[in-house]
């Protein structure tokens, strides 16, 4: 059988590093094309051995598009952090016959473009965030007439207990400390103020074409399920798994068939209590953002997403509070103009707005009033 030969984005990231096991596990099945990093020279190169890749990119000083080009894929991984991924994931869904997608925040910002892309291009997207990729293996898409809703589950991050008092106070350092996945430092601020699941919401939206009000959240600290499928005859399908993403990755990689994944497995056995409850929305807001910016429209969630990149930038840097994630968020949704975008250009054009918006408001000490989009 001829190997496949993948190209991974962001192959030094946390996801990277997930997809380079699982590859390594399967030296028979798969090769890789194109491995590419932003800054960290190092570490790309310290694949070097390891994988017999046939191009090493660094974003920063070279051209990572121009090397999708040369070296088309049966599956791009897409694991580059934030809306910088989006050109990426653009040419890859040019270049290669299938898009496995972690990359969460190009589907907030421009699902449309991207579902768009990848039709024109007779392109298959996979999901990779483990609830996606969970409720994509048991979403009967043949019925889907008799799905009544999706459930995504949400560990509730580091705060899950916390008070808004603490929360407060709450440093980096804690922030980032996730109890159940080791992730990068964005996506685990993320998943703290829960905007994580704020991105989920409106990916799952993009991913499986459903109105918000037929996808749900559930906070599951064991992070056992990861997503689920209500039916209307009362069955609800569950994926489990290891907080692992090689389990989700191997399933992507072989589609449809199945992968042995090189990662943790669950030990029911050993499991426990497996508990659901509602997500509390005061200490919480980010979810109630989501729904919102689904009913506005793209450019809600292009702010929402733009926003959230600064904030969290800045918090990392303790120029604001923890709280004042959200904070900024809000004030860019409520800031931000309504617009239809019919080009990439425009799209990144109000990207740029928002992200200029946002540092305004945090260098003015979160009160200045902003510049309105145009
Ligand atoms: P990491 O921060 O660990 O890795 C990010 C990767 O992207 C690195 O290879 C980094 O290169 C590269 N990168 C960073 N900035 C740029 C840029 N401007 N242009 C090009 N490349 C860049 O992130 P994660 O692996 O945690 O997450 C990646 C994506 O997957 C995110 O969108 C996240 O939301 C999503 N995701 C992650 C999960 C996880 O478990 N980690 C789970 C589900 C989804 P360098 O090392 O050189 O900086
Ligand atoms: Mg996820």
């Amino acid at each position: 059988m001829a190997k496949k030969v993948i190209n991974i984005l962001g192959v030094t990231g946390s996801i990277g590093q997930s997809t380079v096991d699982v590859i390594l596990a399967h030296p028979d099945r798969f090769e890789v094309g194109v491995r590419s990093a932003h800054l960290n020279k190092d570490k790309l190169l310290d694949f070097k051995e390891r994988l017999d890749a046939r191009r090493a990119i660094c974003t920063q000083d070279e051209d990572l598009e121009a090397a999708l080009c040369d070296v088309p894929a049966d599956i791009t991984v897409s694991a580059i952090t934030g809306f910088a991924g989006l050109r990426p994931l653009l040419k890859a869904i040019e270049t290669s016959k299938a898009v496995a997608v972690a990359n969460k925040e190009p589907l907030v910002a421009a699902g449309a473009l991207v579902l768009e892309t990848c039709r024109r291009h007779g392109t298959t997207l996979l999901p990779i965030d483990s609830e996606h990729n969970a409720v994509f293996q048991v979403f009967d898409e043949a019925r889907r007439h008799s799905i009544e809703s999706i459930i995504l589950t949400a560990s509730g991050g580091p705060f899950l207990n916390h008070t808004l008092e603490q929360m407060a106070v709450a440093t980096p350092e804690q922030a980032v400390a996730h109890p159940n996945w080791s992730m990068g430092q964005k996506i685990s601020v993320d998943s703290a103020t829960m905007m994580n699941k704020a991105l989920e919401i409106i990916e799952a939206h993009v991913l499986f074409d459903l109105p918000p009000e037929k996808i749900d959240v559930l906070v599951h600290p064991q992070s056992v399920v990861h997503g689920m499928v209500e039916y209307v005859d009362g069955s609800v399908l569950a994926q489990m798994g290891a907080s692992d993403m090689r389990t989700p990755i191997a399933n992507i990689l072989d589609w449809p068939d199945r992968l042995a994944t090189p990662g943790k497995k669950l030990d029911l056995k050993t499991l426990g209590d497996l508990t659901f409850n509602a997500v509390d929305a005061a200490r919480f807001p980010a979810i109630g953002l989501a729904y919102a910016c689904i009913q506005k429209g793209a450019y809600a969630c292009i702010a929402m997403n733009a926003a959230n990149e600064v904030a969290v930038d800045a918090f990392l840097k303790k120029e604001i509070g923890f709280l004042d994630i959200v904070r900024c968020v809000r004030h860019s949704l409520e800031d931000c103009e309504a617009q239809v975008f019919d080009s990439l250009n425009a799209i990144e054009e109000y990207d740029g707005l928002i992200r200029e918006n946002t540092a305004n408001f945090i260098a003015n000490g979160l009160t200045e009033e902003t510049v309105q989009a145009v």
